[in-house]
C-alpha cells in the first residue's frame, strides 16, 4: 500500500476503508461490513421490455456449462429452479453484454456447514465476473465472499442478508469491459448492486474476472457473453430472473 493510499483509506470511515483494493485477495484482517437488515426482498416484476429469463416454469433459456448443447441440469420445484448438486453450473443460450439483471436466490434451510460452504453459488456476468451468493446471515467468511461481494474484489458496503429459507433479490447493474484492438482493457467493468433493495456496490470498477485466491488480469472477450449461474454444491434456489439488455453508455 502506497502511503498516499494509507493516509486516504485511514481517513475514510472504516466501511469505505473496507472497499480499499489494497487487500490481499480473502484477507481475514479485511472488515467485514455491517449489518443492516433490509425491509425485505424487492420483488420486481419483469418490465415490457425485459427478457425472462426464468419464469418458475421452463429452462428452455439455459444451458449445461458442461455441454453447451445439452439442455440445463438443473430442477424446477414449486416454481423455483435449483442448483442439483454435482451436475455444474448452467448459462443462458442468449448472450449479453450491458445489462440490468434482476434474480431472486434463496439459501437452504436448515444451513449446513458454514463459510463459503453455507448456501454458496454465483451470479456470473458474462460467465466471469461474479456477484456472490451466499448464506450471510450469522455466518462469518472473509469480506469479499460474502452475499453481495464481487467475489475476491469488493465487499459489499454493507450485509443486508435475510436468513435462510428467505427469499433475497439482487438487482446487478453491469457496464462490460472494453478492449481496444490490441486487447488491451480500455474500460474496466463496472458494477452497481442492490441486495433486497439496499444498495450494496456502486459503480465499482473491477480489477479483472473474479477468481478464487488470486486476483486475474482482464483478457480480451466477446461484447456479448451467456450469463451464468454456479453450482457450488449446495441447493440454492433462484426464480424470477429477468434482464435488460443496456443501450452503449455514453
Ligand atoms: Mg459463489
Amino acid at each position: 500500500m502506497s502511503r498516499l493510499s494509507l493516509i486516504a483509506a485511514l481517513a475514510l470511515p472504516a466501511t469505505l476503508a473496507g472497499q480499499a483494493t489494497e487487500w490481499p485477495i480473502h484477507s481475514m484482517e479485511r472488515p467485514v461490513p455491517i449489518v443492516v437488515h433490509p425491509g425485505g426482498p424487492a420483488l420486481v416484476p419483469p418490465p415490457a421490455d425485459a427478457i425472462v429469463l426464468f419464469d418458475g416454469h421452463t429452462l428452455d433459456a439455459w444451458r449445461s456449462n458442461a455441454d453447451s448443447s445439452a439442455a440445463a441440469p438443473w430442477r424446477i420445484e414449486g416454481g423455483a429452479l435449483v442448483v442439483v448438486p454435482g451436475a455444474g453450473g448452467i448459462h443462458t443460450a442468449q448472450r449479453f453484454g450491458d445489462v440490468q439483471l434482476h434474480i431472486e436466490w434463496m439459501a437452504p434451510t436448515p444451513p449446513e456447514m458454514d463459510g463459503q460452504n453455507r448456501g454458496n453459488s454465483g451470479v456470473f456476468l458474462m460467465g466471469r465476473y461474479e456477484v456472490q451468493v451466499l448464506d450471510s446471515w450469522e455466518n462469518r467468511t472473509y469480506a469479499d465472499g460474502q452475499a453481495a461481494s464481487i467475489y475476491g474484489q469488493f465487499p459489499p458496503l454493507v450485509n443486508a442478508s435475510l436468513p435462510p429459507g428467505s427469499w433475497q433479490s439482487y438487482e446487478i447493474i453491469f457496464r462490460r469491459p472494453r478492449f481496444d484492438a490490441a486487447g488491451k482493457v480500455t474500460q474496466p467493468a463496472r458494477m452497481t448492486v442492490f441486495h433486497n433493495g439496499v444498495l450494496v456496490q456502486q459503480n465499482v470498477a473491477l480489477l479483472g474476472p473474479t477468481t478464487h485466491r488470486v486476483r486475474s488480469p482482464y483478457e480480451a472477450h466477446d461484447d456479448r457473453l451467456p450469463l451464468s449461474l454456479q453450482d457450488h454444491g449446495q441447493p440454492v434456489k433462484f426464480r424470477n430472473i429477468w434482464i435488460r439488455p443496456l443501450s452503449e453508455r455514453p
